[in-house]
């Protein structure tokens, strides 16, 4: 609390692309977007108002997180961030919450069980494909490759190749056991998603900034909503709700 006159040098701000806002609202959700607190108790109490979680991009999960030290490519990393959404994700999924991992959501998703990182596509993996454009805040494109079978390939208009937007120097280096592939490029994981649940996928691309380019991006949204928008959680093996 300020007193008047008083100047808030320490004015900071929780930034949010509105891209992911507008593509939420677009399909039929209200979004709510989740600030990141000092507690990770209060997590809790964000889940108790939500139907569904959309984890969004972002700088790179500290390396700490998942075992392994940085190199000099990882990027400045934000630990309370990483704590807070790694807990998020793992409690969407003790309760079998629809979830929708975006880039970096992609990756949270995975680490919160246990996976692992490249820490730098070039460096660590060595493909020549580019999911980083050379210039500044520049989306590359790239095709990917969808299972046959999996959630994500009925999701989007059950084709077999997908060119989508790219903005990621990291990628998935171990799955964690929770997991299956839903799409890749040249050996890269593009999607994920895991069998066991209703709707927990995550996408490497960027869905919500070309969300009007093609109807495929738009479903990834509106199947989210909808598996939000069911009273009943479906049975399945795992799931504490059986
Ligand atoms: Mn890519």
């Amino acid at each position: 609390m300020f007193r008047i006159g008083e100047v808030d040098t320490a004015t900071c701000y929780d930034k949010l692309d509105c891209n992911y806002i507008r593509a939420v609202e677009k399909s039929g959700g209200i979004p709510l977007p989740i600030p990141l607190l000092s507690d990770i108790n209060k997590i809790e109490y964000y889940l108790e108002l939500i139907d569904g979680l959309l984890l969004t991009g972002g700088k790179d999960i500290a390396p700490s997180c998942y075992r392994e030290e940085p190199i000099e490519e990882t990027s400045t990393c934000k630990l309370q961030r990483d704590r807070w959404e790694l807990e998020l994700f793992k409690k969407a999924y003790e309760q079998d919450l629809p979830v929708l991992g975006i880039c970096r959501g992609l990756q949270v998703m995975n680490v919160a069980l246990g996976g692992t990182l490249y820490q730098d596509i070039i460096k660590q993996y060595g493909q020549t494909q580019t999911h980083l454009s050379d210039e500044e805040d520049q989306y590359a494109r790239h095709c990917v490759e969808l299972e046959k079978g999996s959630k994500l390939f009925d999701i989007l208009c059950t084709i077999d190749q997908l060119e989508v937007n790219s903005y990621h120097h990291q990628a998935i280096k171990d799955l964690a056991p929770q997991f299956k592939v839903s799409a890749q490029t040249e050996g890269i994981i593009e999607a994920i998603e895991a069998p066991e649940k209703r709707f927990i996928i995550g996408v490497q691309w960027h869905p919500e900034r070309i969300f009007a380019d093609n109807k495929c991006f738009e479903y990834l949204f509106s199947n989210l909503i909808t598996a939000a928008s069911e009273d009943t959680p479906l049975k399945t093996a795992n799931n504490k709700y059986k």
